[in-house]
């Protein structure tokens, strides 16, 4: 007894990590800085990047 026990697991999210927040639907949501037209809304949409998974959505208003 009286050994002190080390918290040393390793983490078994990190080989690929984020993946599994994307796949639920969390994305890591970035604007690529750039607005596109939308021609089905007629009007500028801003475009965002998820920055993990490459996934791309419009963000319109
Ligand atoms: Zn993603």
């Amino acid at each position: 007894m009286g050994e002190v026990i080390r918290f040393k697991r390793p983490k078994p999210g990190e080989k690929h990590k984020g993946r599994g927040l994307c796949a639920n639907g969390f994305h890591k949501w970035a604007a690529d800085g750039k607005t596109v037209f939308d021609v089905k809304q007629g009007r500028l949409v801003t475009r965002l990047v998820c920055e993990r998974c490459g996934a791309v959505k419009v963000q319109g208003r």
